[in-house]
């Protein structure tokens, strides 16, 4: 059974195309650039990758066309026809309070994704041009959502309601959603399985904190295979630092910058999510998280304090929630940075030797080196909470949901 995951983002659809059979990749790519004149395509299977840059892809729905001919088309096809492809599995960003697992999409299903895009106004629009796009070239195969947010529809409202005034949260649904929860739920699961600890959600058994370090980063408190607390809010600027993400500042200091600088809406807005985080930090030299790494390296002092601030804000959150889970089984790390970057696992970790945690430096520097895809601990057998690195996987965990939902 061959399932294709696609992301639809406003301007570009990544796509995976996988035999579920065997869980084996066919083929993976992106288009980019949609409406925009000419788009870029990558298209990368184990045969061989290309690149084009058409001119005909004007919208989602060309886009999709285009992703599905190069599928079953021409020398790089690697399925015969599109009667190959049984169905799809759409990454949706928000699905509020409604869906707290993967759904089939329905009509009814497809107008609760319309009712959040008040939540994620600039995804979930994307995330539905995608499911019209199938709709129109593959009416036959089925569709099915996996939520970003859904993962953590099971932390408590101590976690989740924020100190505001009650109506906020009655009239506009304002609480703590939480993202990359496909993510968050995969590595932790994963992370159980293989260090053998049984999940026994009465028990609350393994604690584990997931932390996804990407350009988005949050961490996640996951307690008997549930999600009880996580970083990013109602939006996914909350929580840590990112690479142009502030995270957590004081609420008031917005407020304090739009009457000094004279900011609208629309510019304090840019300031907190494109305009601070690692950006911010480097007066707009660096977002990416190499170039610091690499100056921390060379002692540059801009970069050292920049990677202490953004460490020091994952240990900060990984004692909060081991403090609220009441106990730490395992830290797990994933995503660009947590799987490649040994220095900054380093630095959120060494503090944390408090709980008896203890780094073993050549699996942590040496196996789980920048690119090696390693999964696996990089404490010692006696650390007293384990560290662990997996490689995050969230196509494959939207390729499962759908098989798993298709199939009955
Ligand atoms: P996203 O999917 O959110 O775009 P990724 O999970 O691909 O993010 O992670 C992107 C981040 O990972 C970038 O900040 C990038 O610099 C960082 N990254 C990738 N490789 C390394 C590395 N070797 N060392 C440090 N950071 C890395």
């Amino acid at each position: 059974m061959n399932i294709l995951v696609l992301n639809c983002g406003s301007s570009s659809v990544k796509f995976q195309l996988l035999d579920m059979t065997e869980e084996r990749l066919l083929a993976k790519g992106l288009v980019e650039r949609i409406g925009a004149g000419q788009a870029r395509v990558k298209y990368k299977t184990p045969a061989g990758k290309l690149t084009r840059e058409p001119n005909e892809i004007t919208n989602h729905t060309t886009a999709v066309a285009y992703v599905l001919e190069l599928l079953t088309k021409g020398g790089q096809a690697v399925v015969d026809s599109l009667d190959d492809i049984a169905a799809v599995g759409h990454r949706v960003v928000h699905g509020g309070e409604r869906f707290a697992d993967s759904t089939l999409i329905t009509d009814e299903v497809y107008g609760k994704i319309e009712d959040c895009i008040p939540l994620a106004p600039l995804h979930n629009p994307a995330n539905l041009k995608g499911v019209d796009a199938v709709t129109d070239i593959l009416p036959r195969a089925p569709q099915v959502a996996v939520f970003d947010t859904a993962f953590h529809q099971t932390m408590p409202e101590t976690s989740y309601l924020y100190a505001l005034p009650r109506w906020t949260y009655e009239r506009y649904r304002i609480r703590r959603y939480g993202f990359h929860g496909t993510s968050h739920r995969y590595v932790a699961a994963r992370c159980a399985e293989k260090m053998g600890l049984p999940v026994n959600k009465d028990e609350g058994t393994p604690k584990l904190v997931t932390c996804h370090l990407g350009n988005g980063a949050s961490v996640a408190a996951v307690m008997g295979g549930e999600s009880v607390d996580t970083s990013m809010g109602f939006t996914p600027l909350e929580g840590l630092v990112m690479g142009s993400r502030c995270g957590d500042i004081d609420p008031a200091i917005p407020l304090f910058l739009q009457n000094k600088e004279n900011l609208d809406a629309k510019e304090v807005d840019a300031l907190l999510n494109r305009q601070s985080g690692v950006r911010g930090l480097s007066d707009g030299k660096y977002i990416d998280m190499r170039d610091i790494e690499d100056r921390y390296f060379e002692n540059d002092p801009e970069c050292v304090r920049i990677l202490q601030i953004y460490c020091y804000r994952i240990t900060k959150y990984i004692g909060a929630y081991a403090a609220a889970m009441g106990g730490l089984d395992a830290v797990v790390f994933t995503a660009g940075v947590g799987e490649n970057s040994p220095i900054a696992r380093t630095l959120t970790c060494k503090p944390l030797a408090f709980l008896g945690l203890e780094l073993d430096e050549s699996l942590n520097t040496d196996k789980a080196h920048p690119g090696s895809g390693y999964e696996g601990p990089v404490t010692t057998p006696d650390s007293g909470v384990a560290v662990w690195v997996v490689p995050t996987n969230e196509e494959l965990v939207i390729a499962r949901d759908t098989r798993a939902i298709c199939a009955g």
